[in-house]
């Protein structure tokens, strides 16, 4: 594990206020003003004194991708009062980790992860929150559950003790074509409103997973477009990882 210094010249303040303020501008200018897109700061490969020194700066909302690195953050994070939520590729075996330091798993993409969150937080005695990740794109190289599963998927995964669906999260493709990269944020919100109105009309039961965690540095501003409630910002906020 080999994680980045917080430079001493970060203003991680101000480069916040300069992501705050994009976010708004992007808001008002699909007609979304006031929408309150949340905005989670991904900390992957940074070392604890820049999580926190982020977290410091007001970035309440914190994002880990490896388990290994939240294990060695997680304290401080929670100390500082960050609420962690597991954006990256999580494995059975390490689940505890997430259970232990995180509030939401966003990337639930199978039903024996679940499963295995869901014994881990009975034992524990917690709630956790969950989100089902989707592969949008297709691409083989991007984890998450097709989007013709998602739905079935998320009901399942709701019916475990202790887990709660609260929305849908992706990767975006990573391409400058915006169409391209908005269809796939597209995908994600019919799947997230075809969860809502199913809901509405008695068949399943998910009517609290209303949330869509989509977009990044490069493209916060294409997912709100599409209705993202989440970004998840890490170089615009903490700089360029190594
Ligand atoms: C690293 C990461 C981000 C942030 O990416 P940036 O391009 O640095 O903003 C967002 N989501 C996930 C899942 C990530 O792993």
């Amino acid at each position: 594990m080999n994680l980045n210094p917080a430079p001493a010249d970060r203003d991680y303040a101000a480069e916040l206020a300069e992501v705050k303020a994009r976010v708004h501008v992007a808001e008002s200018s699909c007609g979304r003003s006031g929408a309150g897109t949340q905005i989670l700061v991904a900390t992957k490969a940074w070392e604890v004194d820049a999580a926190v020194g982020a977290v410091r700066a007001g970035a309440r909302l914190v994002g880990e991708s490896r388990m290994q690195e939240l294990a060695h953050k997680g304290d401080a994070l929670r100390k500082a009062g960050a609420v962690v939520h597991v954006i990256g590729q999580l494995q059975r075996n390490k689940a505890g980790i997430a259970v232990e330091y995180a509030s939401c798993v966003q990337t639930v993409d199978s039903l024996k992860l679940a499963e295995r969150l869901s014994r881990l937080c009975v034992e524990a005695q917690r709630d956790l929150q969950v989100m089902i990740q989707v592969n949008v794109s297709g691409e083989d190289s991007k984890a998450g559950v097709a989007p013709e599963e998602a739905l079935s998927l998320a009901a399942a995964v709701h019916a475990l003790p202790a887990l709660e669906v609260v929305g849908f999260m992706t990767i975006g493709l990573n391409s400058s074509v915006e169409a391209d990269v908005r269809a796939g944020y597209a995908k994600l919100r019919a799947i997230r409103d075809e969860a809502l109105i199913s809901s509405e009309r008695g068949k399943i039961d998910l009517s609290g997973a209303w949330q869509l965690s989509m977009g990044m540095s490069n493209d916060l501003e294409w997912a709100i477009a599409e209705g993202a409630t989440m970004v998840r910002v890490g170089t615009a906020v903490m700089g360029d990882r190594d």
